[in-house]
């Protein structure tokens, strides 16, 4: 039995590359609801067409939201349901939906989220960096004032934060950020749950200086360490090389490299075998 309801909008989430990961719920609910409102119509009817459903879809995105926003809301007061999907993953998050949810709230009218994909989270929690407590920041703005006015605003936070970025903006926002920041450990994210999902684990001016020889191509999540404090910025300026072979003065090669993996953020391969490569000289 469907669970959809008359006059209730519906965000429903959708992949953010491997179709598979389309909840049930979420299917049955763009099966079920009375309108489909998504972003880019020929993308969703792709999901919909994987998923066995042939039905109508109506467009709502940025450049519409002004027309098709209140026609929305008409239907759901006539009682018809409304499921809202974007191109990928949550609806509202650095997508279309936040006013028909504004739109929705102001009439009274129930608004029912669905938990599912999202770049930001899965990046998260495979980043090894502190999940406890994150920012989200998304989309950097685009013009050099707002941008720094932003990063300044963000700077002194102790929480990992979260940016989106398009591939062609990379390596100019890697720059930005660490001019901002410092040159922090950070952890790029690529093209999360598809064949080539990528991660790369290093400071922020070793990602930069690789994405110079290679022009980035796919999806990126780019994820910072917070702020420590003074002492600790200055306390990790030297390197994980440096450090490695100190310790490796005291410790067995092996436990050298476990702790220098884990408190860098290296593979614990590289490391060691960074060491031995060291001890042969
Ligand atoms: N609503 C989506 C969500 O919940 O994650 C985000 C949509 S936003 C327009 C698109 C941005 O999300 C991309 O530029 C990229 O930064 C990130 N993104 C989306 N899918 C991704 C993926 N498969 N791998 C890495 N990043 C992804």
């Amino acid at each position: 039995m469907s669970e959809v309801t008359g006059g209730t909008l519906y965000l429903v989430p959708t992949p953010i590359g491997n179709l598979s990961d389309m909840t049930r719920r979420a299917a049955e609910i763009l099966r079920d609801a009375d309108i489909v409102a998504c972003e880019d119509t020929r993308h969703t009817r792709i999901l919909l067409s994987h998923l066995g459903i042939e039905r109508a879809v109506v467009s709502y995105h940025e450049h519409n939201k002004k027309e098709a926003g209140p026609r929305l809301i008409e239907a759901l007061l006539a009682g018809k349901s409304v499921a809202q999907v974007s191109d990928a993953g949550m609806p509202v998050v650095s997508d279309p939906g936040a006013d028909l949810v504004r739109l929705a709230l102001a009439e009274d009218i129930p608004v029912v989220p669905l938990p599912g994909p999202n770049a930001a989270l899965t990046a998260l929690i495979a980043s090894g960096l502190d999940a406890r407590q994150f920012v989200f920041v998304g989309f950097l703005p685009r013009t050099t004032a707002n941008r720094k006015e932003l990063l300044t605003a963000i700077a002194k936070i102790p929480f990992t934060l979260i940016f989106y970025e398009a591939p062609h903006r990379l390596r100019e926002t890697l720059v930005a950020l660490e001019n901002a920041l410092g040159d922090r450990r950070a952890v790029t994210a690529r093209e999360l749950t598809k064949k080539f999902e990528t991660f790369r684990r290093a400071r922020l001016s070793e990602l930069r200086a690789e994405l110079s020889e290679e022009a980035p191509r796919g999806e990126y999540v780019v994820l910072i360490e917070g702020f420590h404090g003074e002492a600790e910025e200055e306390e990790a300026e030297g390197s994980w090389e440096e450090e490695a072979l100190a310790l490796a003065k005291t410790l067995p090669v092996k436990e050298a490299a476990r702790q220098i993996a884990a408190k860098w953020h290296r593979s614990r391969r590289e490391v060691y075998q960074y060491l031995l490569a060291a001890a042969d000289k």
